[in-house]
């Protein structure tokens, strides 16, 4: 398969389009693909919008639903290695609920998703370098819900709210956290696995718990080069957004309501960073949500970073894909 390789994008920031299947509800219920991928290989996609007229997107990459995880992950990988010369790194999964942001980030156990492969992929390196670099490897897994942070490793809830502080210029930290350290490929998926099942813990829907939070998990590495004796920290962020769907305005009462507000609070200030930066703004207003401030480090300056954006096929979430290939689209 023949991909036009895109190496500068504006910004440093790379945009892949990743649409799944229709699933077998959706077909049996008479529900028509919209997505056009004629153009899949030269990173074009089409919507079919209202029956006839159609609009078209560039991306870095677009996945058809029939591209498999390891072909996915085969494009982030340059970037995920990076962090191993020192460099931030941020990959997000953006879209509306459904449409296969965890299923791309965290997989199933029998089609492991980016966060695995990028881990399994760090260690084999590290292994390969082990004769000039040591490289220590620790990984915390947090949530933001509702513009709060809570540690999904934590084994005992703390009383103590989690706040993000300045360490020193360029780096942030949030005090208090598990940094969980992962000596070998083996422990891996049971650690991403206590993150991911202490999700929604206490809410009595954890679908829907898990559609308006923020999974963030953190990748922390640190190097020692043996032949010159430098040190590095690099950080890489690997999160599964909270579902960018627009709230039916009949359901926004109360915790929903809030709920939506702080999700529209936050991606909406995702794309102002990622657009300041594109812009080369002089400002750039990271201090806006929890998850910007958070990803700081990784966004800008050196760093890199990916959005997958996640779609649907289907007509009936035509108008959703609509906005959520906008958005994108905004930010390359
Ligand atoms: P989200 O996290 O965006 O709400 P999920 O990852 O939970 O969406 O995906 C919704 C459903 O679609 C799940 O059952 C998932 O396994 C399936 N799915 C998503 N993407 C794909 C894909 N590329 N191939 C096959 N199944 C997929
Ligand atoms: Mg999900």
């Amino acid at each position: 398969k023949l991909h036009n390789i895109v190496q500068e994008t504006k910004g440093n920031i790379r945009v892949f389009c990743r649409c799944r299947p229709l699933s077998k509800v959706e077909t049996s219920s008479g529900c028509k693909c919209v997505v056009d991928f004629d153009g899949a290989n030269d990173g074009d996609i089409g919507i079919i919008n209202g029956g006839t007229a159609k609009k078209t997107f560039k991306f870095d990459r677009v996945y058809t639903p029939k591209d498999d995880q390891a072909e996915v992950y085969a494009d982030a990988s340059p970037l995920v290695t990076s962090v191993l010369d020192g460099y931030n790194v941020c990959i997000f999964a953006y879209g509306q609920t459904g449409t296969g942001k965890t299923f791309t980030m965290e997989g199933t156990e029998r089609n492991r998703g980016v966060n695995y492969r990028t881990l399994e992929e760090l260690f084999k390196i590290a292994e390969e370098r082990k004769d000039t670099v040591t490289y220590n490897i620790s990984v915390s897994v947090l949530e933001v819900y509702n513009e709060q942070i809570r540690d999904l490793l934590a084994t005992s809830p703390s009383s103590k709210k989690l706040e993000i502080k300045q360490a020193g210029e360029g780096s942030h930290h949030v005090p208090g956290i598990v940094e969980a350290k992962v000596e070998d490929i083996n422990e891996v998926w049971d650690v991403l696995q206590t993150g991911s099942n202490s999700r929604a813990v206490g809410s009595n829907n954890v679908n829907e718990h898990s559609s308006r939070s923020h999974c963030m998990l953190c990748i922390m590495v640190r190097a020692k080069n043996l032949i010159n004796g430098d040190c590095t920290r690099s950080k890489l962020w690997l999160v599964d957004l909270a579902g960018s769907e627009r709230l039916a305005k009949t359901d926004a009462q109360g915790d929903r309501l809030k709920e939506a507000q702080n999700i529209n609070r936050s991606l909406s200030a995702l794309g102002d960073v990622i657009s300041a930066l594109a812009s080369r703004s002089s400002h750039i207003p990271y201090r806006n949500s929890k998850l910007t401030h958070l990803l700081q480090d990784s966004l800008g300056g050196d760093s890199k970073a990916l959005m997958f954006v996640q779609i649907s096929p289907s007509d009936n979430d035509a108008s959703e894909t609509l906005s959520s290939l906008n958005f994108a689209s905004r930010v390359r």
